[in-house]
């Protein structure tokens, strides 16, 4: 009998990693790992989303799919897309997928990583900001009191590529317009009498190749205020001397 691994049934994770650490699962997992399987990537699903139709994909798979089409169509059934349709990632899912398949998932976060990093130098960051506010009384007149945020989806995200945050007030303020903010999220709170345009401007750490990127928000005081969503595009450093050899060495 042939003696060499040559007949190990490949899992479904081999993907991830073509010679180094595949770590040979059992496969009777594989039926229930197919069952979370991306169908852009064919890969266990990674920060999954939920289109209105009802079906799974990655967050990257599917912006990068919407990316290429004008039309926003399901990459599955081809429905149409509503065009205020915000591809947010199901943390619940997100969570059970982890407690399922922890290693299956970091190894995807670091594939992820490594993709981005060596390969399109471009990186995605999801952006939610927009703000709350509340009726208070001040020096007896009645005014808004206001709590802008801007955050990323990812706590660690902002660590790695975002150095702080510039929050512009109204020129009308006495004191500074100008606040800096360095802690994550990015908050700044004031009072109001009415609403105006707040000028947010993010600066990235030294990592990230791209200009500082301004965002405007105009302040909403009706209800409990807005938050909205945003993908933006940044481009890396391109790769130091040595990553380039490392990618060299992996490759064939
Ligand atoms: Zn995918
Ligand atoms: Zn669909």
């Amino acid at each position: 009998m042939d003696k060499n691994n040559d007949d190990i049934e490949i899992n479904s994770f081999s993907f991830l990693d073509d010679k180094n650490n595949i770590d040979n699962k059992e496969n009777n997992s594989n039926d229930e790992i197919d069952h979370h399987t991306c169908p852009i990537c064919i890969h266990l699903l990674l920060n999954p989303i939920l289109t209105p139709c009802k079906h799974s994909f990655c967050l990257n798979c599917y912006l990068e799919c919407s990316e290429l089409s004008s039309k926003r169509i399901c990459p599955i059934c081809r429905s149409p897309i509503p065009s205020t349709f915000e591809p947010n990632i199901d943390k619940l899912y997100t969570q059970k997928l982890k407690e399922l398949y922890p290693d299956e998932i970091k190894d995807r976060e670091k594939y992820l990583e490594e993709l981005n990093f060596l390969g399109k130098e471009f990186l995605r960051l999801r952006i939610n900001f927009g703000n709350t506010c509340e009726l208070v009384e001040h020096k007896g007149n009645t005014v808004f009191r206001w709590l802008a945020h801007l955050k990323l989806e990812r706590d660690e995200d902002a660590k790695k590529y975002i150095d702080y945050v510039l929050f512009e007030l109204h020129p009308t303020y006495p004191g500074d317009k100008f606040l800096k903010i360095t802690g994550h999220p990015y908050e700044v709170q004031r009072l109001a009498r009415g609403p105006f345009t707040l000028h947010m401007t993010i600066y990235f750490t030294s990592i990230v190749e791209s200009p500082p990127l301004k965002i405007d928000h105009f302040l909403v005081f009706d209800g409990d205020g807005i938050t909205k969503n945003r993908t933006i595009k940044i481009k890396l450093k391109p790769p130091t001397k040595s990553m380039k050899f490392l990618k060299m060495l992996s490759e064939p």
